[in-house]
């Protein structure tokens, strides 16, 4: 090979590398059913191994919930022997991540339109961080008497986070925190956050349930809540869920931001492994985004009901996770998430189910909501919006106004609750 074609190489190898998202060809998403304990603790050395680069989608806690592991080609030889070596039963989710991934940008190429006015976006695509931030502008500038917005701080990367605030008035209102896209390749849940905003936005002029409920709360929304994490799941790594901040000692980047708050913060059911995608980070509120968020909340005072949307599973649970004790207001809790799931399921039939976290899905501490709840937020829910794993994070664009409407159903009989029930 001439010096000069090597040099050629060497470039487009670069230009490759600079320009390009990372590829997932052949990678698969693997259901494990895991039958006994002993299983479950196989499962959970492979966390955080960094050869095998295995992404639990869902990780390994209780024998009664299957385990979804995204396995990068390079290890799908090795985890399925060790799979069927112990005898451990899997079916394949997704046989190709890639293809999946290249239809999602399809789909995203041929949905760019004028994007403008909030009424001429398309609510049924998923858009980029700076898409977002235009809408948001407009959403203000389009309702500036009901809608403004707050920068409640930066992230790691220096981007601002934008706090949406719905209010009709009063000084301090009872208020409801609503955020959404924590773990940034969730797409469902920014895109769910948007068209909520808009449907609270554009209703509230109507006499619907959104009037009675801005006429006596406030709700503020954090639409965006890992800006870094979701521009890097545009620009480089769609699997990306945690924050991007540089680990003392550590090649591996990024903290879980839902492992990282001041409740049971650094138990078993996070990760201490800076490499694992449930690391808590090194110690409570160290991410800027999780600061920012507590010292709002706490400095407003006034919130009584926080709801962090996450996805996939079809779960809606409440405190705790890091802990099995029930908290004193579990029967109310337990019976407005029944309403709140009745509501839901009576639009599309999509069945979730629901309690405590660690009863629901499994013990996971350093949570927003036990956050929220031990900071005197009676009213702390988190849902996982669609699917139950057919698609996982991808879930195609199609559903996702549908997943906004049956989830806006259970938003309002929360809501609606919160109302009525001043404490
Ligand atoms: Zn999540």
């Amino acid at each position: 090979m001439s010096a000069n074609m090597r040099g050629l190489l060497v470039f487009s190898a670069l230009l490759v590398a600079a320009l390009s998202q990372k590829l997932f060809v052949g990678d698969q998403v693997l259901r494990v059913i895991a039958s006994n304990e002993e299983q479950i603790s196989m499962l959970r050395e492979l966390d955080g191994m960094e050869h095998l680069q295995v992404d639990f989608w869902r990780r390994p806690d209780k024998a009664s919930l299957p385990v979804d592991m995204h396995v990068p080609f390079h290890s799908l030889q090795s985890i399925k022997a060790f799979l069927e070596y112990n005898r451990i039963p899997y079916s394949i989710m997704l046989k190709d991540l890639q293809l999946l991934l290249d239809q999602e940008q399809e789909e995203m190429k041929k949905a760019r339109m004028n994007e403008r006015s909030t009424n001429s976006f398309s609510y049924s695509t998923y858009h980029t961080l700076h898409e977002i931030y235009s809408w948001i502008d407009n959403l203000v500038a389009e309702h500036s008497d009901l809608v403004s917005k707050i920068q409640i701080g930066k992230t790691y990367e220096n981007r601002p986070l934008y706090v949406l605030k719905f209010s009709t008035g009063g000084t301090n209102r009872p208020a409801i925190w609503i955020d959404t896209g924590i773990h940034s390749r969730e797409w469902i849940t920014q895109a769910t956050g948007i068209w909520t905003a808009k449907k609270i936005a554009s209703d509230y002029s109507k006499g619907t349930i959104v009037t009675s409920i801005l006429n006596n709360l406030d709700i503020f929304m954090l639409i965006v809540t890992n800006p870094d994490g979701f521009a890097y799941t545009h620009s480089t790594n769609r699997m990306w869920r945690k924050t991007r901040s540089i680990n003392a000692g550590s090649t591996c980047i990024g903290v879980d931001p839902n492992r990282n708050w001041d409740a049971g913060f650094g138990g078993p059911g996070a990760s201490k492994n800076p490499c694992s995608e449930t690391y808590h980070g090194p110690y409570p509120h160290s991410e800027a985004e999780v600061k920012a968020v507590a010292d709002f909340i706490l400095s407003h005072g006034n919130v009584k009901s926080l709801l962090s949307i996450h996805s996939y599973s079809q779960m809606l649970m409440f405190p705790y996770g890091y802990t099995n004790a029930l908290t004193p207001d579990h029967e109310e809790l337990n019976n407005l998430a029944r309403e709140a799931l009745t509501a839901l399921t009576s639009l599309h039939g999509t069945r979730y189910t629901y309690g405590t976290t660690i009863a629901t899905i499994y013990q996971a501490d350093g949570t927003t909501i036990d956050w929220a709840y031990n900071a005197g937020i009676k009213y702390s829910y988190t849902f996982e919006l669609r699917d139950t794993g057919r698609y996982g994070f991808i879930l195609p664009a199609n559903q996702i106004i549908p997943t906004a409407e049956e989830t806006w159903l259970a938003l309002g009989k929360i809501f609606e609750h919160v109302r009525d029930n001043p404490y």
